[in-house]
């Protein structure tokens, strides 16, 4: 069992796009009241009380879209200047990028997670859900900026959906050659939407290997990421493939997460809710710091009888919330 050092926060439920894989189409989403929100401050008293007390030293900061969060950048500020922090990245559609980037950075962030499934402006208004033609151009624009202001490493999500953008996987894989960026390829994962893009389901990631390595052979990296992605390299590039096949592989055993979720649920996996805690009703009614440490201990104690595996098992369902309300 691996040491569970890394808490994934989700900062809002909102979302300034609706992507078809993660809010399904036509779902009336509830979201979160803003007074059930957890507040700055609460957040903090629970990473600076509670989580880092426990062993927490990495965060991940996500959402629905984490930008989209009033005051974030004080938020990354303070998280950054915990004396225990030992990482910090935020996972974002950079649609807010290019204006954000610099503060982002000043504020002490060092590492970022973009997200873009497509280089073509079509294909990622149908993912996107959106005809605006100037979103893909944004987003664009916002890595290039997140690029120029230092981030690094620079990391771009890509969800590969069969015949809606697999047919870009080289071109995708190509952006790794000269630039040092790391591409992380995630299969689809039917959460809530089960039939999306007429039921074609996934592809796994080692077909999206042999694709590669057919055309420029492919090369098992030594630098090992601290998360799921298994990396890789087209000889000599500068930057990495990263894959992440939680379809096709189980990496339960490897999980080193927690996730809490913006209105303070704390839940040890993505696809199960069992065992989920009610942080933030701990805090308002009182419940000293010392007591919710034990409870997050108790339930880090439980998390390896949680898991992706045992998802058919949970009583509450495993769909029922979608990836950007759980905090993917
Ligand atoms: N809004 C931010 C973004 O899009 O990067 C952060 C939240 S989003 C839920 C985090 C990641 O989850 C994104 O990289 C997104 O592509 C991925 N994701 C969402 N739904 C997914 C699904 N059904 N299968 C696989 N990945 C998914
Ligand atoms: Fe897309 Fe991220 Fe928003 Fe989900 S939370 S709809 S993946 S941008």
């Amino acid at each position: 069992m691996n040491r569970v050092d890394y808490l994934r926060i989700s900062l809002i439920d909102r979302c300034n796009f609706r992507c078809r894989y993660c809010i399904p189409e036509g779902a009336e989403i509830d979201y979160i009241l803003k007074q059930n929100l957890l507040t700055d401050n609460e957040l903090l008293t629970l990473l600076k009380d509670v989580f880092i007390p426990v062993g927490f030293t990495r965060f991940r900061l996500t959402g629905g879209e984490p930008l989209l969060r009033p005051n974030v950048i004080n938020l990354i500020e303070a998280i950054a200047s915990f004396p225990e922090t030992k990482d910090l990245s935020v996972t974002t559609n950079g649609f807010l990028l290019s204006k954000m980037a610099k503060d982002l950075y000043k504020a002490g962030l060092r590492r970022i997670n973009i997200s873009l499934d497509s280089l073509n402006s079509d294909t990622f208004n149908l993912i996107i859900g959106n005809k605006n033609r100037n979103r893909w151009q944004s987003v664009w624009n916002g890595i290039q900026v997140a690029y120029e202001v230092g981030f690094d490493p620079l990391k771009i999500n890509v969800v590969i959906i069969p015949g809606v953008n697999d047919h870009e996987v080289l071109d995708l894989a190509a952006l790794t050659i000269n630039r040092n960026w790391h591409i992380r390829f995630i299969e689809f994962m039917p959460i809530g939407n089960e039939k999306l893009f007429n039921n074609k389901g996934w592809i796994s990631s080692e077909e999206l290997r042999q694709r590669i390595r057919k055309k420029w052979g492919l090369t098992e990296s030594f630098v090992r990421g601290n998360g799921p992605a298994d990396i890789f390299q087209i000889p000599g590039a500068k930057g990495t493939l990263g894959f992440i096949s939680q379809m096709s592989e189980c990496f339960c055993d490897r999980c080193n997460r927690m996730r809490l979720s913006a209105d303070g649920w704390l839940r040890p996996c993505l696809l199960n809710e069992m065992g989920q805690i009610d942080l933030k009703n701990s805090l308002r009614n009182g419940v000293s710091v010392k007591e919710i440490q034990q409870q997050v201990k108790n339930l880090l104690g439980l998390k390896p009888e949680i898991n992706f595996k045992q998802r058919e098992s949970s009583t509450t369902g495993i769909y029922s919330r979608t990836m950007s309300q759980i905090g993917g």
